[in-house]
């Protein structure tokens, strides 16, 4: 159902997050060596009478591959860049909390919902700019990307056959498998600010981690709009893209509801947050409708009905066994959207619950 925004909104005061893209409309910092650009007010304006806000209706387990969480209280989905940018402009000036979702992929939604806007990206298109520079729209499938380019006989996104997520998700999260991350084969990233301007940042001015970006502490950045990677060529990208297909389906529950790897892999001991997890004899262990996978003891499931409050104890429970047996406190690598969320999602070693 379409309906309109209400003038009145039923928030009694600006949320960080707002309140922060707020102010960056007003000072907007031009970040070195980058290109600027801004879409009309008319284009604006056009793109927003476009777009279908649904109330209260929409299920964050629709959107979420754990199949968990509640209804938010807007729910938008946008095509276009110009559509991305007005959906952010709106929440922005009525004070409504905003989050992006690509395939969500990568969050553990609550059951209590979200009280803001679910901005879900389809901006979905791919240029091939020249042999092994490809330009993807943020909302691309990143699983699709990987299979096309390491097919085209183009090396570095290997890993990202068998990667459920968005090419947004996957550089927000610098995800990565096998040795490669995303970040080594970024050449630059088209952002939009919350006042509208896109800006172009090149890869060689941005500093990645593990399963880190700036992104998530950049004052400014609305959302990532679109990515080009550049690629060497390789006459095994084809067969590497198999070998690691092939290992992901013996070695991870596909078929099962579930969000990828929970924890980090600690740098202490040598060994994986899986092993550890194994190691403590918790393979299979439950909580409710939430399991450690047999297959994958990092995979933790849905096997019907999860809540989140599930997950989260068994998230907790996982933490305090491992750190009680080895002294290692593993930090999450899903991300938790609390229903309050203002701009910094709940994770890393702060209290799950
Ligand atoms: C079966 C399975 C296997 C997986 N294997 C791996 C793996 O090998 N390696 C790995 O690293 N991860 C893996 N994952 C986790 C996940 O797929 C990745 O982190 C993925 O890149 C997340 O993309 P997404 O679009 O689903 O992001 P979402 O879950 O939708 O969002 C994740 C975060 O990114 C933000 N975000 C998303 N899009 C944008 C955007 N356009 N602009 C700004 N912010 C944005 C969201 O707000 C959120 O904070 C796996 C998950 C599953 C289910």
């Amino acid at each position: 159902m379409a309906l309109r925004l209400p003038e009145t909104l039923p928030f009694h005061y600006l949320s960080p997050i707002s309140y922060r893209l707020q102010q960056s409309r007003r000072n907007t910092n031009p970040v070195s060596g980058t290109r600027i650009h801004c879409i009309s007010n008319e284009e604006l304006e056009q793109s927003r009478r476009g777009l279908n806000f649904v109330r209260d209706k929409k299920l964050l387990r629709d959107l979420s591959t754990w199949g968990i969480g509640g209804p938010c209280s807007y729910f938008v989905e946008v095509f276009e860049q110009t559509q991305l940018v007005s959906a952010i402009r709106y929440c922005c000036d009525h004070s409504i909390r905003f989050i992006i979702v690509g395939n969500g992929s990568n969050c553990l939604f609550d059951d209590y919902g979200f009280d803001g806007c679910v901005i879900l990206n389809r901006i979905n298109f791919l240029e091939r700019i020249e042999p092994g520079f490809y330009r993807a729209g943020s909302g691309y499938l990143f699983n699709r990307l990987g299979v096309q380019c390491s097919n085209e006989g183009f090396t570095g996104l290997e890993f990202a056959g068998g990667i459920p997520g968005t090419v947004g998700g996957a550089v927000y999260m610098n995800a990565g498998a096998n040795g490669q991350e995303s970040a080594d084969a970024i050449d630059s990233i088209e952002i939009v600010t919350a006042g509208g301007k896109f800006r172009t940042l090149k890869r060689a001015d941005l500093s990645f981690g593990y399963r880190l970006s700036p992104f998530r502490n950049m004052e400014d950045m609305a959302a990532i709009v679109a990515v080009t990677f550049r690629l060497g060529h390789s006459a095994l990208s084809k067969g590497r893209l198999q070998a690691y297909l092939g290992r992901r389906r013996i070695s991870q529950p596909v078929g099962e509801r579930n969000a990828g790897s929970v924890f980090k892999n600690p740098l202490e001991l040598g060994l994986t947050a899986g092993e550890l997890i194994e190691k403590v004899g918790l393979k299979g262990f439950r909580v409710g409708g939430a399991m450690v996978s047999s297959i994958h003891a990092n995979f933790f499931i849905n096997s019907g009905g999860s809540t989140s409050a599930d997950m989260l104890e068994l998230i907790h429970l996982v933490k305090e066994k491992v750190y009680q047996k080895f002294g290692i406190q593993l930090k999450e690598e899903i991300l938790y959207v609390h229903p309050n969320h203002n701009g910094s999602i709940q994770t890393e070693n702060q209290p799950v619950m």
